[in-house]
């Protein structure tokens, strides 16, 4: 027993104790080694929605003689998950352009016939907040099912100020809606809009000096995005506007390194990015880049698998410089119709090799850091916030195995237990 747990007084705090669970620990704890379930009957202590104490139950419930408790029947406890990149807000969909590629057409002339990004562009600028709310909400609900309590949103769709601050507008809104953290990134440099087609350097510009200022001053915005690749941005324009953005405050992303290897994962490296996302196509020179920095990389296998790429990120490489690997669905209407944080888990394992503990710290405790949030979420520990996901399934391999499943019992989000349903049912 901890020797504190002697000379502290009980408290008479209103505490609630979520007992008898199974927790899988991702940080290794006196004898549990890391990615093990804690074989012993270990509880949590929350207070105003922070954990207070990860003790075995006995402990816990003389500390804590009054505390509420919870008994999860002997059920697998992890962190809440976390799905660190989407595109979850945005209107219209691609339904009818997929319809059209199965039926043979290119994508080019689907994009000539106005299809692609530049047809959710068009959606978006026509969608008011309200419909993007609307639009974003069952997608989100279904990673909520799934046990995310933490969801990052880009903007991206909208490419002029008023349509970009009207989508992070609506995932700060979606935020409130829901009970879930929501954490919003600026995805300005996603493509060149079509008012300035054939001319990215003026549209370079008018970032740098117009709207990365005016959303950050607007506050909608905790993070910068960019995607550098020969059909967006080049590595000299993304290094611009990642100065632009930093000298701004906003700490900045990367989709990196995608469809070619342009060196992203090296330049987000070199600016300190929380996180270079994709690098199916990454060199040894970007992951060692990516190590020394301390980036994380974040693996998005649902747009490998739609769009039957062959190309694998450098998973071993990865893993033998000890970057750490977070996993996301990249909900987007183009190129990840994904909404299960379950099923981006099983693509990557299978397609990219991920074993088990990499796939749940991936939405876990290194998704926290990919945002810049690993002091307050991804891992069940003492001051962190009381985010949690409580299973019905016997071990955690389940989670990454079974496709289509609803293993989730019930969610912990800010210390709020809840199986969450949609308002009136
Ligand atoms: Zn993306």
């Amino acid at each position: 027993m901890p020797e504190n747990l002697h000379t502290v007084m009980p408290t008479t705090e209103a505490t609630r104790v979520i007992a008898n669970g199974r927790l899988w620990t991702d940080a290794p704890r006196p004898g549990v080694a890391s990615g093990d379930v804690a074989a012993l009957p270990i509880a949590v202590a929350e207070q105003h929605g922070r954990i207070v104490a990860v003790a075995p139950l006995a402990e816990l419930l003389r500390q804590y003689p009054h505390a509420e408790l919870d008994d999860v029947d002997g059920r697998l406890v992890t962190p809440g998950f976390i799905d660190c990149h989407t595109h979850i807000v945005h209107a219209g969909n691609r339904a009818a352009e997929f319809a059209r590629r199965l039926a043979g057409e290119s994508y080019q002339s689907i994009a000539r016939s106005g299809g692609g990004i530049l047809s959710t562009v068009r959606a978006t600028r026509a969608a008011s907040l309200q419909q993007l709310i609307d639009a974003a909400l069952p997608r989100v609900d279904a990673l909520l099912a799934e046990g995310v309590t933490t969801l990052e949103i880009k903007s991206g769709y909208g490419l002029d100020l008023e349509t970009e601050q009207r989508m992070l507008q609506a995932a700060r809104a979606i935020g409130k809606l829901r009970p879930l953290a929501v954490a919003t990134t600026y995805l300005g440099a996603h493509t060149v809009p079509p008012e300035h087609a054939g001319d990215a350097a003026a549209y370079i510009e008018r970032l740098c000096t117009e709207l990365i200022p005016a959303v950050a001053a607007s506050g909608l915005a905790d993070a910068f995005d960019a995607y550098c690749e020969t059909v967006a941005f080049t590595v000299p324009q993304v290094l611009r506007v990642f100065q632009a953005a930093q000298a701004h405050g906003l700490p900045v992303k990367l989709h990196a390194d995608q469809l070619s290897n342009m060196h992203g994962a090296l330049l987000a490296a070199q600016q300190h990015a929380l996180s270079a996302d994709h690098l199916e196509y990454t060199d040894e020179a970007g992951v060692n880049a990516l190590a020394a920095a301390g980036s994380v990389a974040v693996l998005l296998p649902g747009a490998y698998y739609f769009l039957r790429e062959t190309q694998r990120p450098p998973i071993a490489a990865l893993r033998r410089a000890g970057v750490p690997m977070a996993v996301a669905t990249d909900c987007n209407p183009g190129t990840s119709p994904l909404t299960s944080i379950l099923t981006a888990m099983n693509l990557a394992a299978v397609e990219f090799g991920l074993s088990v503990g990499e796939c749940l710290a991936g939405v876990t405790r290194h998704a926290a850091q990919a945002l810049g949030l690993q002091t307050s979420i991804g891992t069940i520990a003492a001051g962190k916030w009381c985010d949690l996901a409580i299973w019905n399934v016997a071990q955690p391999a389940e989670l990454v195995h079974n496709l289509g499943a609803r293993p989730l019992h019930r969610r912990y989000w800010h210390g709020q237990p809840g199986l969450y349903s949609q308002p009136g049912s």
